[in-house]
């Protein structure tokens, strides 16, 4: 049976009108439609909370515009509330089309829109083992609010695969990190028609030395970036399942113009580390490849050199864990460390970061004293790690 659009809309006019009518088990129209993207996981971050990263796509299936007003996160079983994002935060967190650049709270009739989701549990919450979120939003077609609760999900309840180190020695900053800053978490693409986001907690690292420079001298030179060659390890024991060594390195300062997707990442290495875990290592150095399709690496083993190829506009190590073997063509998971000591954080954030990765100021950081050393966590945005020797 077919319904004209003006009559799906009265519809949900009276659905609206009359819920308080309804039993609870009995559909319900609803004007937007709400649905997680990817299965939401929990990871331990460096900050001593859990945290849960992940998508919420909504539709207006209204003729007129939708403005969101307040979305509630719900642990459905405890009725806990796990996040209230007002006005102000979903104006920042919505975006028609997934379209980075272009957030906002207002949904044109018939539009699509993306919601980037970060609960920071607070302590003593219990981890749920289900979502759901109340709605509130302003209809123009009924001039008028509506609370929806819709967007029900599944929390996956394995935890995160723990890692070895990527990288030896001190100083290494992990920049655009889990959870708020916004390159990696909100690279969600549209690869052979349905949603991958493989970077959701990517990390780009960067080195600073005893002056918490990253870059010292020609900025346009990569080797003068201080994580230019250093060594890339083997963060558990797997399978080279996907690999490239024959790109050059880009000129730092500025993204290449027109890059072919295939070349996004540069010179990498793709690891299998089982149990449906993968590693992708982007932007390696020219010719620094050590490994080949096919090899088995044990945690520890040289795989190559940071360098600058690929979609890179400073030498860094973009390292993310993945469901699949495609670096883009995957669904992004959380990772811990074993073993490692934060020594300072750059509070100043992502502007400051970039100020310094472009002209070789210092870095604004906070240090720890003494360090923290953390074990099975993941190191947050900024965070200044040294490795175990
Ligand atoms: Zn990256």
């Amino acid at each position: 049976m077919r319904f004209p659009i003006w009559v799906l809309s009265a519809l949900v006019f009276f659905a609206g009108l009359s819920c308080g009518a309804r039993a609870a088990d009995e559909p319900q129209l609803t004007p937007l439609t709400a649905e997680i993207i990817a299965p939401p996981h929990v990871v331990s971050g460096s900050d001593g909370k859990r945290h849960i990263v992940y998508e919420l796509a909504l539709t207006n299936i209204t003729g007129g515009d939708v403005r969101l007003e307040k979305l509630e996160v719900l642990d459905p079983d405890s009725g806990a509330s796990l996040a209230v994002l007002g006005a102000d935060e979903l104006a920042e967190r919505v975006t028609p089309g997934a379209s980075r650049g272009h957030e906002t709270r207002e949904l044109a009739a018939y539009q699509f829109a993306v919601v980037f989701l970060h609960v920071a549990l607070a302590e003593g919450t219990a981890v749920p083992s289900r979502i759901t979120h109340e709605i509130t939003a302003h209809f123009a077609v009924i001039d008028g609010d509506m609370t929806l609760r819709i967007g029900a999900g599944e929390v996956v309840a394995t935890a995160p695969v723990v890692l070895g180190p990527p990288l030896r020695g001190r100083g290494y900053v992990a920049a655009d990190g889990c959870c708020d800053s916004i390159r990696h978490v909100r690279a969600l693409l549209s690869l052979d028609g349905r949603f991958h986001l493989a970077q959701r907690f990517a990390i780009d690292w960067e080195q600073i030395d005893d002056d918490d420079t990253l870059v010292v001298g020609d900025t346009k030179v990569p080797a003068n970036y201080h994580i230019y060659g250093q060594p890339i390890l083997a963060v558990a024991d797997g399978t080279v399942v996907g690999t490239r060594n024959d790109l050059q390195d880009q000129v730092p300062g500025s993204l290449p113009a027109n890059l072919p997707l295939d070349e996004a990442d540069g010179n990498f290495v793709v690891l299998d580390i089982g149990s449906g875990f993968f590693v992708n290592y982007a932007h390696m150095r020219p010719g620094s490849v050590k490994v080949k399709l096919g090899d088995t690496v044990k945690r520890g083993d040289l795989l190559g050199e940071v360098g600058n190829t690929g979609n890179s506009q400073a030498p860094h190590l973009h390292l993310h864990v993945m469901d699949g073997p495609s670096p883009l063509a995957s669904d992004g998971l959380p990772y811990v460390f074993d073993s490692f000591a934060i020594t300072a954080v750059n509070e100043a954030g992502t502007e400051d970061f970039d100020k310094a990765e472009a002209t070789g100021s210092p870095l604004t950081l906070t240090p720890r004293v003494p360090p923290q050393t953390l074990e099975n966590v993941l190191p947050l945005d900024l965070s200044v790690v040294d490795w175990p020797e």
